[in-house]
């Protein structure tokens, strides 16, 4: 296939992500899959990114994470200033068929203001977008633009012009997810795990008070903001409060968290984290949010681990109740669900991320995509 896609994985961390990371770890997942099916990955990023692509180019030598602590119009600073060095990049050149953007809203605005001489865009959303109307705002997606979603709930529940300008959705995949039909089966412990950014919209509260009522031990894994290690947290001072994650984690979840039955482990990586989710009998996630994508949903399967969750965003799409994962609308059953969760088969749960959530079938949908994209362009 001879197509050359400029993926834009924006300022924020490195590809792949030194820990956490949701959108930059499904690019890192997607690109070596597109080159093996012959597309050429011209890579947007930042400068220690280390994933191997055909080419790549950035403005910000490392991952501005940090930067996202700032305000609002300063985060949209750094954004742009990645952007410009993108659009300067598509002025200088003409072998770039297609934009894949994943840079939240000012991404789409930007390549959207190129114009009709500006390549075919597909924009992926990552977001939440109903409850965050301002993120897209008036934008006009113009003519060669379009979005795809992670989930189908996503896009039902975008902004009326992003949704008028969708190709469809893609669900989130994992590499744990190849062969893990065939892997031995995981030898488990006797906890739950909530893996994820410790936010009010991932529920770690909700969950925290559910295992200290139910008995059930639970492992939170993830970043309190910026911070990826209890003790950075610790020696931050009062001074970290300024973050509403943090906030949440002090004033919400700390005070469940008693290092016995439920522990705070800060940012797992690597086989730490595989091992981690690999070894707990239930992955809980007790959202408050709509989870639009839900990358930690299929690496839980793809490792053996049943989900018990609120039905909430794309759970439904992505777990079947009483085979992969028991989901409830009541945030109390989910300690029950925690205590049943056992009796669910983790090979089902290998099973299906085999057959639903490899690397290769998100590449090949995109691929699909981005040849309807095209084609969309070229019609107009
Ligand atoms: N993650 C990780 N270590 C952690 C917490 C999260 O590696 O301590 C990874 C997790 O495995 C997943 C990603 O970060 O790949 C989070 O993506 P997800 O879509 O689950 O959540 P988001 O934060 O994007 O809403």
């Amino acid at each position: 296939m001879s197509l050359t896609v400029l993926m834009n994985a924006g300022p924020w961390l490195s590809v792949p992500p030194p820990g956490y990371g949701g959108i930059e770890n499904i690019i890192a997942t997607l690109v070596p899959e597109l080159r093996r099916l012959g597309v050429r990955v011209v890579l947007a990023s930042v400068e220690s990114s280390t994933l191997p692509v055909d080419e790549k180019f950035s403005v910000f030598p490392d991952g501005q994470f940090h930067a996202l602590q700032r305000p609002y119009n300063q985060v949209c600073g750094v954004s742009q200033a990645h952007l410009n060095g993108v659009i300067r990049q598509l002025h200088h050149r003409d072998d770039i068929d297609l934009v894949h953007d994943h840079v939240e809203a000012v991404g789409l605005a930007t390549l959207a203001a190129m114009g009709p001489d500006g390549p075919p865009v597909l924009h992926t959303l990552h977001w939440d977008l109903a409850k965050h109307p301002e993120l897209y705002g008036n934008l006009d997606a113009g003519d060669r633009v379009r979005v795809n979603g992670v989930s189908a709930s996503q896009l039902a529940r975008a902004p009326r012009a992003l949704r008028e300008h969708s190709v469809g959705h893609v669900h989130l995949s994992t590499p744990l997810a190849v062969g893990a039909d065939r892997a031995p089966r995981p030898e488990k412990g006797d906890y739950a795990i909530i893996l994820g950014r410790i936010n009010p919209g991932k529920g770690q509260d909700v969950g925290a008070r559910l295992a200290q009522r139910v008995g059930v031990p639970l492992v939170l894994a993830g970043p309190v903001g910026p911070y990826h290690r209890p003790e950075d947290l610790a020696a931050a001072g009062d001074e970290a409060r300024q973050n509403p994650d943090v906030r949440f984690f002090y004033d919400e979840v700390a005070p469940h968290v008693d290092g016995e039955l439920v522990r705070w482990v800060g940012t797992v990586a690597g086989q730490e984290r595989d091992d981690l989710l690999a070894g707990a009998k239930a992955s809980l996630f007790p959202l408050r949010w709509e989870e639009p994508g839900g990358t930690a949903v299929v690496e839980s399967l793809a490792l053996g681990t049943p989900v018990v969750a609120t039905a909430r965003g794309c759970l439904p799409e992505l777990i079947e109740h009483g085979r992969t994962g028991l989901l409830t609308t009541d945030e109390d059953e989910l300690g029950d669900l925690l205590l049943a969760a056992s009796l669910l088969d983790a090979d089902e749960c290998r099973r299906e991320a085999a057959a639903r959530f490899t690397p290769a079938v998100m590449a090949q949908r995109y691929v699909e995509l981005y040849e309807r994209v095209r084609q969309g362009a070229r019609a107009r």
